[in-house]
């Protein structure tokens, strides 16, 4: 499938500055190779006394479609997805207000990845496409809580099991039950953390706190002993309903003195439309928002201590990322109502998150990589940092060269859609078209100049709109998308 943006007599300018080529990128990859002696595959202990494993799938595609290789890996790979977390939240993202400090150092450590987005602002079909490196619409999770994962697929898991690592996916609320998606292939522990919590309210969704999770994140650290593993641990924090726990629920709006609190009667009644916070009342809910971002980094710092702790850190390429963001009024919804939580559009409130990659041996610290990056590019560059194969199935394509010093001959095109079909985006090389394929009716967004995408500016500028209009349509097809 031919799913590379058409390059040559493209009328979009140039953007070296911004989108185009990573000028911004200082680092280089050293050459080392990460390939050592021979072992065999361990199972690993399950994580902790206040959890259970769901249940758990043999890891049966992995383990008999290929034959465990006799060499042994030696990296080990630790992906993190913080669930609703926009990128302009975080302070090395350009945020001001949100102290973040834990991911700052982290994105200082390793690379920053400043324009990276996603393919739809929903949960399950944004991991299916980090884990599996496909769009939602050809990985068949497309529609949340109705598709399953295709099971002829790899994911992240199956890939590395069958190179020998011990593979864990520890994860925040139930939404990822097998049942529902089809994500444990290949994984030996397969854990819903917020299995045994308490709804407070009848059809409450259930969250782990980032203190629950962190504490199985590091009982599983340890439970790996000196095996390679894969992990794939996932926080749900910054997700509605927001409840942070102090000091964090009036760290950012102390003064606030109304009703208006993030639970879970919040939520049902914004989506309802019987509550349409403004003003000091939509402050306050951005400001639990920002509490729970605070309270997750400030318990992810955990995690990298256990890391440094079991001397790890350096053996270990850790990649954190989201799987959408979260939309607080900015734009006119796609739906109805207000347009507050997720999935309400394809505007960069959803679609920008953070990508921050770390691994010493091949990562100069500081390395900032400006170039458009995308959910599918995850899994290829996971693979080849760890020196594993490449997948086949794969539609993204690794970001190592970005790291390497910034070339990339083929810029990426980030193609996106609402699970309706109804809305699809691009973006590239500085713009951005929405379509809503309904009423034929574009907008195009100057993300150089104006990334909160407030002024459409398609009237003077209709050779990119039909530039872009043409590479969605492409894609629209090839993926099947309408
Ligand atoms: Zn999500």
């Amino acid at each position: 499938m031919g799913r590379r943006p058409a390059s040559p007599g493209s009328p979009l300018r140039s953007r070296r500055e911004f989108l185009g080529i990573a000028a911004a990128t200082v680092g280089a990859l050293g050459l080392l190779s990460a390939c050592g002696a021979g072992t065999s595959r361990t199972p690993v202990a399950t994580a902790g006394p206040t959890t259970r494993p769901t249940a758990v799938a043999s890891s049966s595609v992995a383990a008999t479609a290929t034959p465990p290789r006799v060499s042994r890996p030696r990296t080990s790979v630790l992906l993190v997805t913080i669930d609703t977390l926009r990128a302009d939240q975080l302070r090395s993202y350009g945020q001001q207000l949100v102290q973040t400090p834990t991911l700052d150092a982290f994105a200082a450590q390793g690379a920053r990845f400043a324009w990276h987005m996603v393919h739809q602002p929903q949960t399950l079909p944004s991991h299916g496409s980090i884990l599996t490196g496909m769009y939602p619409s050809s990985d068949g999770v497309r529609v949340q809580l109705v598709d399953k994962l295709s099971p002829t697929l790899d994911t992240a898991g199956t890939a590395f099991a069958r190179q020998g690592y011990s593979t864990a996916a520890l994860f925040s609320c139930s939404v990822f039950d097998p049942k529902n998606c089809g994500f444990q292939r290949g994984f030996d522990v397969y854990q819903d953390l917020s299995f045994g919590l308490t709804a407070g309210q009848p059809g409450e969704m259930l969250k782990s706190s980032a203190g629950r999770t962190t504490d199985a994140a590091i009982a599983q650290l340890r439970a790996f002993g000196d095996q390679p593993f894969f992990l794939w641990l996932h926080y749900i924090d910054p997700h509605c309903p927001y409840v942070p726990p102090a000091p964090f629920a009036n760290k950012y709006d102390p003064n606030y003195h109304g009703t208006l609190n993030g639970g879970w009667t919040t939520v049902t009644e914004i989506l309802a439309e019987k509550l349409r916070p403004k003003g000091a009342d939509l402050e306050r809910l951005k400001s639990l928002y920002q509490g729970e971002i605070s309270y997750v980094d400030s318990q992810i710092g955990r995690v990298f201590a256990e890391l440094d702790q079991l001397d790890r850190a350096q053996s270990t390429v850790v990649a954190v990322t989201a799987d959408h963001g979260e939309s607080f009024a900015e734009h006119r919804d796609f739906f109805t109502g207000e347009g507050i939580y997720h999935p309400r559009s394809l505007y960069n409130t959803e679609l920008h998150v953070p990508l921050m990659l770390r691994y010493p041996p091949r990562i100069r610290p500081g390395t900032v990589v400006s170039s458009l990056t995308r959910a599918i590019d995850i899994l290829p560059t996971l693979l080849e940092l760890s020196d594993q194969p490449a997948l086949p199935q794969v539609q993204g394509k690794s970001l190592t060269p970005l790291l390497e010093g910034g070339k990339d001959d083929s810029p990426r095109a980030v193609f996106s859609a609402m699970s309706n079909s109804i809305f699809t985006s691009v973006a590239s090389e500085g713009w951005k078209l929405i379509q809503n394929n309904a009423t034929k009716q574009q907008h195009l967004y100057d993300l150089a100049n104006d990334p909160a995408e407030m002024d459409d500016v398609l009237p003077a500028n209709r050779a990119i709109a039909a530039h872009l209009s043409a590479q969605l349509a492409t894609w629209s097809l090839e993926e099947r998308i309408f």
